[in-house]
Formats: structure tokens, sequence, C-alpha cells
């Protein structure tokens, strides 16, 4: 993109490094406008949201739960498990090409409006810094002179709170895999009966605090591989923060019209980027996470300088070049044509999904076993998943050929809504001279008269 600077080597340079390879530490202003106002409307939204949801249930069920550890899923309290992988694999596709289509044509904005980093990082603790340490300007003085009581106070004071809202975050976060019931076991019983859980819950809760309180901006600039896409997915006309460097160039500090464009080189754009860049190098620069803070910070100097506002706005750069109007570029609506496939055939699947799975398998390593009355047994392993909101009765049958079924322990005629039943069962089945050494039979899992599941399974006749 272009752009105007006297910092030719600013690609070269990462804002968060100091000359000699160091950590530069950001000391970002408070942002005080519009944008930022809208921002952190939403980010009490988005908090309140993120805080509340694991304790919502409709019939009993999560309204999110993502259980990894068990292997269920709920979105909106419908249970999926992982034998709805077809479903699950279609699900993050349509994810990765929503990501790739908003951001050709929005950008990183995502990043700036709702990512849960931008917003706990810039919305909770970065302003819990300016309440307890000031603003950048004074937090700066503060780190580069001696420590005073009060000032170890304060970072103390800081840190604490700090570490209290990762423990919160921690918390959550854990209840959206385990759900709340089980979290709560963890804080209220002895320790020793959830070491696993406690150990993570701890765990998270430094990852949290290390990342906000000394990682930060470092998560956007460098960590976070969405960032890393804006090099293949932004081009001249996705919208983005930019500067309007045909308007403000050349800058200049003189307040008279004459000398120059609008930029009155004040650098509080830069003073309030949280991943300390300039804009004015030009848009679509991977530490940009759109956050709008230049935007505001400009437009509260172009008031003062009684000069129109905009001159960091959301523009394309071709708006910018040539006052191109936003429109989609083939390639973007090549990609919302992909995205509109990908979810009719979702729909599609969903519509058609099978509220009970079955999964059989010989068990693996017990070949066979002979009768004394000259019959053969074969052992089986059956899995059972209602993922529906009422119990069924259930039967299995030995459709193919004359034979019988026997359950290993308690026989199971019904399975209640959302869950699962693991058991064993063997198949016997007489044998004849003639008979070859393996066979087929045919087993069916029935609900009063509908069939739930017909499968053919190998039995080993001889050895
Ligand atoms: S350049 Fe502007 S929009 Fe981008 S991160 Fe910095 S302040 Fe935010
Ligand atoms: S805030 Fe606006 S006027 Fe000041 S340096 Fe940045 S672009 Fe120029």
């Amino acid at each position: 993109m272009k752009g105007n600077s006297d910092k030719d080597n600013f690609r070269e340079i990462h804002s968060s490094v100091t000359a000699v390879g160091g950590r530069k530490w950001m000391y970002a202003l408070k942002p005080e406008g519009k944008w930022y106002n809208y921002r952190s409307y939403i980010s009490y939204f988005y908090l309140i949201l993120f805080f509340t949801l694991p304790f919502i249930s409709v019939g009993g069920h999560p309204l999110f739960q993502f259980n990894i550890l068990k292997g269920e899923f709920y979105f909106f309290s419908v249970l999926f498990t992982p034998q709805d992988f077809v479903m699950f694999g279609l699900g993050m596709l349509i994810f990765i090409f929503i990501v790739i289509v908003f951001t050709m044509i929005f950008g990183r904005l995502f990043c700036g409006w709702v990512c849960p980093q931008t917003i706990f990082m810039e919305m909770v603790f970065r302003k819990i810094e300016y309440w307890i340490e000031g603003n950048g300007n004074r937090q700066k003085v503060n780190d580069h002179k001696e420590w005073t009581t009060e000032l170890i106070l304060r970072k103390g004071f800081k840190h604490f709170i700090f570490l209290l809202i990762s423990f919160a975050i921690s918390i959550t976060f854990l209840m959206y895999i385990i759900g709340e019931r089980a979290l709560f076991l963890i804080i209220q019983e002895p320790i020793k009966d959830h070491l696993t859980g406690f150990i993570a819950l701890i765990f998270f809760t430094l990852v949290f605090y290390a990342v906000y309180a000394f990682v930060r901006e470092i998560v956007c600039t460098v960590v976070c591989p969405y960032g890393r896409l804006q090099g293949v997915l932004v081009d001249s006309h996705t919208l983005s923060v930019s500067y309007d460097y045909v308007r403000g160039e050349p800058r200049t500090r003189q307040k008279t019209e004459e000398f120059g464009g609008d930029c009155i080189d004040c650098n509080l754009c830069v003073q309030v980027c949280p991943t300390g860049i300039d804009i004015r190098n030009g848009s679509s620069q991977m530490e940009c996470t759109q956050c709008t803070a230049c935007i505001d910070a400009c437009n509260m100097m172009m008031a003062k300088v009684k000069r129109p506002l905009g001159l960091i706005k959301y523009a394309s750069a071709s708006n910018i070049e040539s006052l191109e109007k936003f429109g989609l570029t083939s390639r973007v609506k090549t990609f919302l044509l992909i995205l509109i496939a990908l979810i009719g055939l979702l729909t599609l699947i969903l519509a058609t999904r099978k509220i009970v799975d079955v999964t059989v398998f010989k068990v693996p390593g017990q070949v066979l076993r002979y009768n004394q009355d000259g019959t053969v047994s074969n052992l089986y392993s059956m899995k059972i998943t209602n993922k529906g909101k009422l119990t069924i009765p259930i039967t299995l049958v030995l459709d193919q050929p004359v034979g019988i079924i026997e359950t290993i322990g308690l026989k199971p005629d019904s399975l209640f809504a959302e869950s699962k039943i693991d058991y064993l069962f063997f198949i016997t089945l007489p044998v004849n001279k003639s008979d070859g050494r393996k066979g087929k039979v045919n087993i069916k899992l029935m609900s009063n008269s509908k069939q739930l599941y017909s499968g053919n399974l190998d039995f080993i006749l001889k050895l």
C-alpha cells in the first residue's frame, strides 16, 4: 500500500522491538472519541455474554459447551458428538471461508472489535491500568524513575487485580469446556479429588495473566496466525483504517494551509496506537488491529485545528488514491459463492442428521470361542449415542443367519435422552463341517418398529 513517510525502514523493524533487540514497551495513550465509545459499548455486551453464557441451559442442557474430553459439543443446546465429524469439518470449512471473505472486504476489523484478546487487553486490562497507573505518558515517566512506595503499591495492586481477572477468565473458559457444575466441584471439593482440573485452572490463570500483563500486543503482531494471513487476503480494495495521504501530505507543523497537507505531524495517532505503529506509513500494516484509536485521535486533532475530520478513516487504498467507490471484487464474489454453497450443504446435512449414532465392531484380539454344544461365539462391541431429547426403547436383533445374541452384563433396553452407552455382546452360531472359515452376520438395532441401524459384520467360524 502506498504511503508517505520519512521512516522508509519501518517494515524492517518490529514495533515492539528496540534498535538493540530488546522489548519496546507500549505506553499507549487512552483514546477518546466516537469510535472508542462504540468499541466500549460492544465490549460491555461481549463481556456480559462471555461471563453469563456458561450458566445458561435450555431443557437441562448447556447452551454452549465444548467438552473435548468427553467428545460432547453443545451448540444452542443441541448435542453434537465426534460421529458428527462431517458436520464439524464442514462447519470449520465454513468458518474459514467466512473469515476469508470477511477479511477480504473488511480487513482485520474482527481483531479491533470482537477478538477476545483485544477486548480483554484494551477494554479490561488496559482500562484498569489507566485507572491505577494513569495515562500512557504517566506510566512511562513512572517506569523510568526510581521506585517509590507509592509506585510499588500501585504496581502491586494492578498485578493483584490482573491475577484476579485472569482467574475469573480461566474459570469461565473451563466452564465452556467441562460445564459450570464440574468447575464448581473443582473449587469446592478437596484438591486431591480434582487434581487435573485444579492444575488446568491454575495453568490457564497464569497463561492469561502472562498474556495480558506482559505479552500483550505481541499476541496480535507476532503470535496470532490470523494476523499473518492479512498479507494474502487484503488488497487495495479492502476497507481498513487508512491515512488519507492525498489530503494529509506533505505533513507539516506549520499552521498555515499553503505550507502543506492537513497532517500537522502531531504524532498523536502513533501515541494512541496499542501496537505502536504509524498508520501514516500505509494501511494494511500487519501490526494494525484496526482498533480505530488513531481515527479518534486524529479527529480530535483535526477538530482542534479546525480542519475536516476523517484524515484517518475507514477506506480502501483505491478509495484514497482514486476516489474509487467501495464494491465487491470478482475474487470476493467467487469466495462468496463457495461460501453460500458450503452453507447450503451444511443446512442439508443438518436437516437430514441422524439422532441416533451406532458404532459396532468386532473386539480386536478376541478371535472366537468354541462352545460345548458345538456352536461358536464371536465378541462385538457396540456404542450407541442418543442425541435426541427423548428416551428411546432399543432392541438388538440378529437378522441373518439364525443364532443368538448374548449381552455381557445388563442388557440395555432403553437409552436416555442425550446419553450414550457402550456394551459388549456375543453372537453365537452353529457351525457345520461344510462352512468356510469366515462368514457374515447381519444385526439390526430397533426402536419399537423403527430401524436405527443395520449392519453386516464379519464372523469367524473356524481358525
Ligand atoms: S494504526 Fe490505528 S487502527 Fe491500527 S492498531 Fe494502531 S491505532 Fe489501531
Ligand atoms: S493524528 Fe492526524 S494530524 Fe496528527 S500526526 Fe496523526 S495523522 Fe497527522
